[in-house]
């Protein structure tokens, strides 16, 4: 795949969600103990975890310094609780035994490739953990892949669906422009969540179906209905 038609469908997309610019915000410590929060949960459950662990501890040294159980009784509406609350710990007292405080920091020197090895080396950290850090909360080129990003992706034929989503990361960050990978990301996800829907998707009404691998492989095949599903 060219990155002439990526650029392409991010720029159609674009045209329709308008553009996206990363700002810097976020904590990449919030981000990171934020993502622990969402595993296997939605994001208005982790959001309200999130809020309580903040309102709970003034800081992160009083998060450590507290019991899990205690820890796990304030996020508990993030779910998995018991185990996400030592996890959350053990994360923070590795940044603190390895900074002497509890930052990332330490990553701004660091290539991208290094940054993302070292989150990825940390308790619980998986790809899309670490990729979310860094794109989000540090501007980073590296392309986090959650499940819309998956699915628009290998629709539009820029990767293979049997992959699956860990290996997307780096199949995705191959092939996507650097300074194009916010924009990809936002582009994209908003897409899925509109248009290129896991069900049902619009395919009538998507602005790049030209481009679109699946929809021209079902067009020939269901007289231009596009898929059903997937
Ligand atoms: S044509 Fe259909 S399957 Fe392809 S990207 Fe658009 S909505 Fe998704």
């Amino acid at each position: 795949m060219a990155a002439e038609t990526i650029t392409a469908i991010v720029a159609r997309l674009e045209n329709r969600y308008g553009v996206a610019q990363w700002k810097p915000g976020t904590d990449p410590v919030d981000e990171l103990v934020a993502c622990i929060l969402s595993q296997h949960t939605s994001d208005i459950n982790s959001g309200r975890a999130f809020r309580d662990l903040k309102a709970a501890y003034a800081e992160w040294e009083l998060v450590v310094q507290d019991t899990p159980e205690n820890l796990a009784k304030v996020i508990w509406r993030g779910g998995l609780s018991n185990m996400k609350a030592p996890r959350i710990q053990a994360v923070l007292r590795r940044l603190k035994a390895e900074h002497g405080e509890y930052s990332l920091n330490a990553l701004y020197a660091m290539t991208d490739a290094e940054a993302r090895a070292y989150l990825m080396a940390l308790p619980g950290v998986g790809p899309k953990t670490a990729a979310i850090v860094l794109c989000f909360a540090m501007g980073r080129n590296v392309m986090p892949v959650d499940t819309h990003i998956f699915r628009v992706s290998w629709r539009l034929g820029l990767i293979q669906k049997k992959i699956g989503e860990a290996k997307a990361h780096d199949a995705l960050q191959a092939l996507v422009p650097p300074e194009l990978t916010y924009r990809y990301h936002v582009a994209v996800i908003t897409h899925g969540r509109q248009v290129c829907r896991a069900i049902g998707p619009k395919c009538k009404e998507c602005l790049v179906s030209e481009l679109c691998g699946w929809y021209a492989s079902e067009h020939r095949t269901n007289n231009g209905e596009g898929p059903s599903n997937g």
